[in-house]
Formats: structure tokens, C-alpha cells, sequence
């Protein structure tokens, strides 16, 4: 297969019935965890979003890099079965790159994940070493960006200097916005299930009680925007919202999410 033009012209005279098929572009998975693959189905369904990231904080725990490499791959081959052939991942362990980008035939945009809420590790610091990860890869059919894991995960700083990495350096950036209804609960009012959970972790709690994470988001300018100097033909946004929600959405956050992942990416990646 290829472009038209590049064909030979043996190629482009002959016919090959198929039957009863479709022949379609590879498809694109816009927001993915491979690394989590082999943890489906080990979790009961939890009542709310704070008591699984508990579930899956506690997972991790007891996974080692093996352990994540086998996850990986076993996503990616699911996805290169089912018709995926892009996939924009994030990267809790980002020691598995670039070996696993070359198992496959997988385009890959991986999103090195940072988290960060106890202020232990500097955000500097934190985006620094991911920086430097990138550095280390030689991006080709697969290449790597920056995710600031989200607003709840996180501290405003890391989220800013993320975001200024990214616009500097040309960068994507993931950045989960508005999953949960709890997390509208801790921005919003200062209240709730994650508020409190959060923080008896020591988090710094003063940006709640000021709005929705979409609008703490952009204020940090975490969403949106684009790269300092781009021109009206060559504008790209910097980051996309696309994590599936495991909760009743309301309204608003669906209108956020749609406008966010209007922008998403992944749109000038297929070509
Ligand atoms: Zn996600």
C-alpha cells in the first residue's frame, strides 16, 4: 500500500476482489495506557474515582519493570490486532522506552507521565528528568511528550513548567482535565472525598475553592494555547483531554472535554 503515485503502474492495474471486507486507515487511539493493560478485570467496580486510584496506586506497588514491559506489549498487540495502528499513551514507567517502541509496528506519541503533590521532589526537578528521558530518545515513527498527570495529581508549578516546556521545545502535552465528579467537587467548592484524601497527603490545597479544573487549567495555560511564533498555517495545540471517565458526567464537563478534545493533538499526527 501507499500513495497513488507511488504506485507502480503494474500495481495500479491490477484487481484484487477482497470479498466481504473493508479496507480502511489504521485507526487512532488518541489516549491510551498500555502499561495498565494486564490490570483489566482486577479491580471490583469502585463506588467513586478516589477509592480506585487507590486501587490502582496499590497495584502498582507490587509491579515490577517486567511486569509493566509484558503490559505494555500485550496492549499494544491488542491494539495492532483490533485495526489501531497510532496511539498516543502515557507513560507511567518511562524505563520501557525505546524497547518497547520497537516490538511492533505501532506509531507511538508517548506522554511521560509526571505526579507530583507533596512538593518532596521539586516540579523542576520532575520535569527536568522527563525532559531529559526525551532527550535521550530518537524519536522516528515513535516519539515522546510531557504529561503533567492533572491538576489533582499534581502542583500548579509542575503544570506550569510543562506547559512552558512544551510550547519552548515544540512538544505535545496530555493532561487529564475533569474526570471525576469528585475532582470538580475539590476545585470547585474545596470539598469532598478527593479534597479530604488529598489532603491528609500533605497536598498543598490553596488552588481549590477558585473553579472547575478545566478553568484552573487554563489558567495555568495547561490546556490550549499554541507554540510561541506559529503561524496561522502552521498552529497546533499543545495538549488534548481524552481519559474515559469511569463516572457520570455532567453537562458541563462533557462541553469542556468536547472543546478540549476539539483540539486535540492528534491532528496533524495521521499524515
Ligand atoms: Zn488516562
Amino acid at each position: 500500500m501507499g500513495c497513488w503515485r507511488d504506485l507502480a503502474q503494474t500495481e495500479r492495474d491490477g484487481t484484487i476482489d477482497l470479498g466481504d471486507a473493508i479496507v480502511l486507515p489504521g485507526l487512532v487511539n488518541a489516549h491510551c495506557h498500555l502499561d495498565y493493560t494486564d490490570m483489566a478485570g482486577q479491580f471490583p467496580p469502585p463506588k467513586i474515582f478516589s477509592d480506585w486510584l487507590k486501587l490502582i496506586t496499590t497495584a502498582k506497588g507490587h509491579w515490577s519493570k517486567p511486569d509493566y514491559a509484558t503490559s505494555w506489549i500485550n496492549g499494544a498487540q491488542m491494539l495492532l490486532r483490533t485495526g489501531t495502528t497510532t496511539v498516543g499513551d502515557i507513560e507511567a514507567m518511562p524505563d520501557l522506552l525505546p524497547e518497547v517502541w520497537n516490538l511492533g509496528g505501532l506509531r507511538v506519541m508517548s506522554f511521560l507521565e509526571m505526579i507530583g503533590i507533596t512538593g518532596r521532589r521539586e516540579p523542576g526537578e520532575i520535569v527536568q528528568e522527563a525532559l531529559g528521558k526525551i532527550d535521550s530518545l530518537r524519536a522516528g515513527r515513535c516519539c515522546a511528550g510531557l504529561s503533567p498527570h492533572a491538576p489533582y495529581s499534581t502542583l500548579p508549578q509542575l503544570l506550569t513548567l510543562s506547559a512552558n516546556a512544551a510550547r519552548q521545545r515544540g512538544l505535545r502535552m496530555c493532561v487529564h482535565v475533569a474526570e471525576s465528579r469528585q475532582e470538580f467537587e475539590m476545585f470547585v467548592h474545596a470539598r469532598g472525598e478527593m479534597y479530604d484524601w488529598l489532603r491528609r497527603s500533605t497536598r498543598d490545597m490553596s488552588d481549590c475553592g477558585l473553579g472547575s479544573p478545566v478553568r484552573a487549567s487554563t489558567a495555568l495555560r495547561s490546556v490550549g494555547g499554541e507554540s510561541p511564533g506559529s503561524t496561522r498555517k502552521s498552529r497546533r495545540p499543545q495538549a488534548m483531554q481524552a481519559c474515559l471517565p469511569n463516572e457520570r458526567f455532567t453537562l458541563f464537563t462533557v462541553r469542556a472535554v468536547m472543546n478540549i478534545s476539539a483540539t486535540a493533538a492528534f491532528r496533524s499526527d495521521a499524515s
